[in-house]
């Protein structure tokens, strides 16, 4: 009887937890997954409904823009270049997807198209096709942009991954993250006394600092014709506002400008370019030889110079990305052969020419700087690269980094680079590189002239701090050699700042 009674009280002790366990399962505590489908749901409730948002087709931004560059400081010590708040308007056309942006009371145009490739108006100046690495970010954009967020987060190819909530201020708090359509694992923060999203947070790949912090807020959520947007939307890289977008007016499923989003036939075929780099992995880099061993790399939008000495190479600054930096090497062995690259001369700290730097230090080359930017090529050349490891995360080696302070010059006797600080106010501890014998200097960001540009030669007022610092020491210089745009003369250069 005890036997049998026991038997009874066990076998009703596991169906009676069996049952508690399923009621709190299925009733009273949902898993961490369905918390956090529920709370986007409500998100995408309170912005009109999943069908109002996938019923999107484009969408018409107009209002202002202020962008500060990442790593364009003048000084090191500051991480960006204060950029001026100006009109901005952005028509995204998400069934192709494409884009069109205006900027300023000019309207400089951008156009990006998923299936053309796009260019860009720099500065009203010259025309450019965009590069690989500017259409994913285009892509990126496109994917989570506040309208279409939800609609992916919500969709079979994201994953739920986690949910938590708080309470702040009284108020509860939901933060859920998402394994997102393209990979990325974002932080979603609801809440706040509303059930819309106000803040995403990421991790993602950005030239040259590798993995970086990324935040986006949405404030100022307002309803227009059946839909609940934000008008205020706010960007921090590394902790710092990057961009800062207030719109005043949105529009949705308009008529769209069809011919904002031509890609116009140039002399420079930026139609035929735009389309060729579209999806590439890699850039093309036309190697131009200036002097016996002297080489000038030009591709897209930035260019770099290598020389050859009797045992080694040196390259002239590491621009852009690790896709350029493949590339020039790739040409530096057609064209000179296996020597090993043992110098990688920066000019200056700026981001968009040390872009590239890490891959050189990945064959090996010691990195040349001004004493000035050893802590911020450091940083560069030791930050985290997990998400996408690049030549040097993958090859384990010690980066090396050897600065100058007023001069250098790097002699084997039958070739001679000399080095020289040329204080200006573009950017603290600025190298200009100078072949003697040959009569060239490379030199990036004081003289400019972009291909396919017409008119006057822009003149900044470091063009001619960078000019006077060349002539009072002494150096007799035949051609400039750029980092951005075409060789120029140095007469040129002279007579543009007579006038
Ligand atoms: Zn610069
Ligand atoms: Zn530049």
């Amino acid at each position: 009887m005890r036997t049998r009674g026991f038997k009874f009280h066990h076998t009703f002790g596991v169906l009676f937890v069996s049952f508690i366990l399923s009621f709190q399962l299925n009733c009273s505590s949902p898993t961490p997954q369905e918390q956090g489908r529920q709370v986007l749901e409500d998100a995408a409730e309170a912005m009109g409904g999943l069908e109002t948002l996938r019923g999107i087709e484009n969408i018409t931004r107009r209002g202002n823009r202020q962008s500060n560059s990442l790593g364009q400081a003048r000084v090191t010590a500051e991480r960006l270049l204060i950029g001026s708040p100006g009109a901005y308007t952005q028509i995204i056309d998400f069934t192709v997807p494409r884009e069109v942006n205006l900027s300023g009371e000019r309207e400089i145009i951008t156009v990006a198209n998923a299936a053309r490739g796009g260019y860009r108006d720099v500065q009203g100046r010259a025309l450019r096709p965009l590069e690989p690495g500017q259409m994913e970010g285009y892509q990126k954009e496109w994917d989570r942009d506040i309208v279409k967020f939800l609609v992916h987060a919500l969709g079979s190819e994201s994953s739920i991954e986690g949910y938590e909530s708080t309470e702040v201020d009284g108020q509860p708090v939901h933060i859920t993250q998402v394994r997102y359509i393209d990979g990325t694992l974002y932080k979603i923060t609801m809440g706040h006394g509303s059930d819309v999203i106000s803040k995403l947070e990421f991790t993602e790949e950005r030239n040259p600092y590798g993995d970086l912090d990324k935040e986006r807020s949405f404030s100022n959520y307002l309803e227009m014709g059946g839909l609940t947007l934000p008008f205020t939307e706010t960007t921090r890289e590394m902790g710092e506002v990057t961009r800062m977008l207030e719109w005043t007016e949105i529009t949705i499923n308009q008529d769209l400008p069809e011919e904002r989003f031509e890609i116009p036939e140039t002399e420079l075929s930026i139609r035929e370019r735009a389309q060729a780099l579209l999806g590439a992995d890699t850039l093309p880099v036309e190697p131009t030889e200036l002097a016996p061993g002297v080489y000038l790399g030009e591709s897209v939008s930035m260019n770099n110079m290598w020389v050859e000495f009797d045992e080694f190479i040196l390259v002239a600054e590491g621009p852009n990305n690790e896709r350029q930096s493949l590339e020039v090497i790739r040409q530096i062995r057609e064209t000179v052969g296996d020597k090993p690259i043992r110098y990688l001369v920066t000019t200056h700290h700026h981001a968009d020419h040390t872009g590239g730097i890490r891959t050189y230090a990945g064959e090996g080359a010691i990195v040349v700087t001004h004493a000035n930017n050893e802590e911020i090529i450091r940083e560069i050349l030791t930050r985290p690269h997990t998400l996408k490891p690049d030549l040097l995360a993958e090859s384990g080696l010690e980066p090396q980094i050897e600065t100058v302070d007023e001069r250098q010059t790097i002699s084997d006797g039958t070739r001679t680079v000399e080095l020289l600080h040329v204080p200006n106010a573009h950017a603290d501890g600025y190298l200009a590189i100078y072949l003697p014998r040959e009569g060239l200097i490379f030199q990036s960001d004081m003289l400019s002239i972009l291909q396919g540009e017409t008119g006057d030669p822009v003149l900044r007022p470091y063009t001619r701090e960078f000019y006077d610092a060349v002539v009072k020491e002494g150096w007799r210089v035949n051609q400039i050699v750029p980092g951005h745009g075409r060789i120029a003369p140095w007469k040129e250069l002279a007579d543009a700042l007579k006038e």
